[in-house]
């Protein structure tokens, strides 16, 4: 079983959903899916966190945030309805709605981006839905509890093929904690170790990792090979290629990550 990541860009609209869909279907072994919430569809546009975020705080200091939030449904509506998908999301959207708007927290409303992206996903490749508040554990201080996010994910993720949302877990109480922004790539690592996965692919707009930021410097060099460590080292100097903390639980378990 193979885990795949996909961050906001391959998720964007129905027509990155499409590619997604097709990538998944060209491999049977692509088996967890772990998807970050739509990201930005042009320069100048929202990644849909950043929206969660705004309406979360508007509502918090009684700013309003309706107009936000009926935006954020649109664009997961449009992407339902693109693909054809009978799934009822308009039940999800009015209970996040309610809740973000009754005082949930940002941890939460952030959440939410994850948590809808994979509902679709899920609905559209028949894949079954996990939700990633029973996988990924965080300790009551908020940390990342690792091991009994692996052994979650070791006893649930068996046999069959999964949508996992990204970024978030929770406390054994249930309360939704969040990486910190990016972090839909530890989702895919931590899940990737857990059932010895062959391959942890990450999947991005910029293929593979490169010797500099192909937005800022014309067809720069492909790195084919690079040690845990050094992608560790790049990650956390600022290369946007992964989450630095993506390469720790990959890492242990000796899952190789393709970019
Ligand atoms: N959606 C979250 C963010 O924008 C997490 C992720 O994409 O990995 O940071």
């Amino acid at each position: 079983m193979k885990v795949e990541k996909f961050g906001g860009s391959s998720l964007a609209d129905a027509a990155q959903f499409r590619k997604v869909i097709e990538i998944v279907r060209e491999d049977a072994q692509r088996s967890v899916i772990v998807v970050s919430a739509p990201g930005k569809r042009t320069t100048g546009g929202h990644k849909v966190t950043d929206m969660l975020y705004l309406t979360h705080q508007l509502a918090t200091i009684d700013m309003g945030g309706n107009e936000v939030f009926s935006s954020i449904a649109d664009r997961y509506l449009s992407i339902r309805d693109a693909l054809q998908l009978s799934y009822p999301l308009e039940k999800d959207l009015e209970e996040i709605k309610k809740r973000i708007f009754s005082g949930a927290s940002a941890d939460y409303a952030a959440s939410r981006g994850e948590y809808l992206s994979a509902k679709l996903l899920a609905a559209a490749l028949k894949y079954r839905f996990v939700d990633a508040a029973d996988l990924i554990r965080f300790d009551d201080a908020g940390e990342l509890d690792l091991s009994t996010s692996l052994f979650l994910a070791a006893e649930i993720l068996q046999d069959g093929q999964f949508v996992v949302p990204g970024f978030y877990g929770a406390k054994e109480n249930g309360e939704i904690v969040t990486f910190s922004r990016g972090g839909s790539d530890i989702t895919g690592s931590i899940l990737a170790a857990a059932i010895h996965a062959p391959v942890y692919e990450n999947w991005t707009d910029v293929s593979g990792f490169l010797a500099a930021d192909p937005h800022l410097v014309r067809g720069p060099k492909p790195i084919e090979v690079i040690t845990y460590e050094e992608l560790h080292e790049l990650s956390y100097m600022g290369a946007q290629v992964l989450h630095e903390d993506a390469v720790y639980p990959a890492h242990r378990a000796g899952v190789p990550i393709h970019i």
